[in-house]
């Protein structure tokens, strides 16, 4: 079965994000160490890293109705780090209620 969805995980973003900013502290340190190539070179892959991910986080949901009641379910999971979370709606009564604005 395909997904849903795919997207960005939250948790593998803020991880990389603070691998990220310690690549760019430690670059800022190497300067005057390395030589002056080397650190722009280290520089360059920092730049092309910056803390991107591919989408690992895999949704899917499905909504329904059930003797007149709305119903939802929202899981979602990570490829890679294994965050995972489900969240379910309803059973919601929805006959004679106005949709939301009028
Ligand atoms: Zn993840």
């Amino acid at each position: 079965m395909s997904a849903d969805k795919w997207e960005e995980c939250p948790q593998c973003l803020d991880r990389a994000t603070a691998e990220h900013e310690k690549l760019v502290k430690q670059h800022q340190e190497h300067y005057g160490v390395l030589s002056p190539e080397e650190w722009m070179e280290e520089g360059r892959q920092l730049d092309l890293f910056n803390g991107m991910i591919d989408n690992t986080f895999r949704e899917d949901f499905e909504w329904w109705t059930e003797e007149g009641k709305l119903l939802g379910s929202w899981r979602g999971s990570c490829t890679m780090c294994g965050l995972t979370f489900t969240h379910k709606v309803g059973p919601v009564r929805f006959y004679g209620t106005k949709e939301e604005g009028e």
